[in-house]
């Protein structure tokens, strides 16, 4: 069984196609500047050099159009009709809370995924129009939605509500949500599984452009760091992370800017780029503060500061904390950004193994063996949970 795993933006789709069998990545690649100029799709098959096509690409619908061909081109593609794609899994950022799981895609689920666009305004019309492209070019095949949002509705409401007057709660449904849930569910059961134990308090980070981190109690998620939207909690690439919701109002007073330039500021310009003045990228500041800058270290002491801070913080929601899992981009392979981290948590008897830390995006413990908490890295796999989910979903009767 082969699925098709599809991630939209707003002007890209992503795409990673499985064979079921095995659970091996037969081709991936991602289609770009969707309705802008200079649309161009790269494609990748494990093995072999990654080809580009050049095509304008009015909207996601023709995006998905090239997608297919390139998919059974003689040449550079991995099947031989679209007859050989089976299912169709769709990364959905926000399900409100009306979805706590994956869902087989029909009329109302997309009426559901609409409906939660002022929750997602960037990217829920993306997914929609990703579904509806899929819909038009391969008819009748199953599509199954997954919610960035949906492993974290197991939140209590003392965990989700903000202390803003109910009626806001009640009329808009204005609360916290969490993201990159699929992220954080698959690298929890990992461990529970690695561990042979799924009675476990731990402590998911995923550390990357975008940041989050997780409190999961038993397999359920009990608190997160994103919010409403994905730009609450840590201090990520370009995202603020948390702050005083006053200083929307003084930067609006005090700087003549609009609420939405604040908020765009807030989005893309702040985070480790904002502190440093310099770059968004892990690798770029870890090379920059070596070589003495000193606004690069600030940054990367503030990202660590709030990584460590919110540790504390949720093993205290956990009631003690018996693992933290490292994933994504830093998380999985910054031994730096892990050491400085796991460093400032030595009040709770954890201690790190150099020697094991020192590597790249393998799935390993990196505590010493008489740590009081283990820690380790599980690389993610979100496209592979898109998967499975869509091979459940679409082929259980
Ligand atoms: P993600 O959003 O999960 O793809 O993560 C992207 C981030 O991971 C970027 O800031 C990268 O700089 C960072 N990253 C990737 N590889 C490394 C590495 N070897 N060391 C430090 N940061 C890395």
């Amino acid at each position: 069984m082969k699925i098709l795993v599809v991630n939209c933006g707003s002007s890209s789709l992503k795409y990673q196609f499985i064979n079921m069998d095995g659970e091996k990545v037969i081709a991936s690649g991602i289609a770009e500047r969707i309705g802008i100029q200079g649309g161009m799709l790269t494609h990748k098959v494990p093995g072999k050099d990654k080809k580009q096509f050049s095509r304008e690409l009015k909207d996601h619908s023709e995006a998905f159009k090239l997608l297919m061909e390139v998919l059974i081109d003689p040449e550079y593609g991995v099947i031989k009709s679209m007859d050989e794609i089976d299912a169709v899994g769709h990364r959905v950022l926000h399900g409100g809370s009306k979805y706590s799981e994956s869902i087989l895609i029909d009329e109302n689920v997309k009426k559901a995924i609409e409906e939660c666009i002022p929750l997602g305004p960037l990217h829920n019309p993306a997914n929609l129009m990703g579904i509806n492209a899929c819909e038009e070019v391969l008819k009748g095949v199953a599509q199954v939605a997954v919610f960035d949002t949906a492993f974290h509705q197991t939140m209590p409401p003392e965990a989700y509500l903000y202390a803003i007057p109910y009626e806001y709660y009640e009329k808009y449904k204005i609360r916290k949500y969490g993201f990159h849930g699929t992220s954080h569910k698959y690298v929890s059961a990992r461990a529970a599984e690695i561990l042979n134990n799924d009675k476990l308090k731990i402590i998911t980070c995923h550390l990357g452009n975008g940041s989050s981190i997780s409190a999961v109690k038993d397999g359920k998620c009990i608190e997160t760091s994103m919010g409403l939207t994905p730009l609450d909690g840590l201090i990520m690439g370009t995202r603020s992370g948390s702050l005083d919701p006053a200083v929307v109002k003084f930067l609006v007073d005090n700087e003549n800017m609009s609420v939405d330039e604040v908020d765009t500021m807030l989005n893309k310009k702040s985070g480790v780029l904002g502190i440093s003045g310099l770059s968004s990228d892990f690798r770029d500041l870890e090379q920059a503060a070596e070589e003495g800058n000193e606004r690069a270290q600030l940054a990367l002491n503030a990202f660590y500061y709030r990584v460590a801070y919110t540790i504390g913080a949720y093993t205290a929601v956990l009631g003690g904390a018996d693992l933290i899992v490292f994933t994504a981009g830093v998380g999985e392979n910054s031994s730096q950004a892990r050491e400085n981290i796991v460093n400032r948590l030595g009040y709770m008897g954890i201690k790190i193994d150099a020697e094991a830390n020192d590597m790249r995006g393998e799935e390993k413990v990196i505590s010493t063996p008489d740590s009081l908490v283990k820690v380790m890295v599980i690389p993610t796999n979100e496209e592979l949970v898109i998967a499975r989910d869509t091979q459940r979903l679409a082929f259980s009767k």
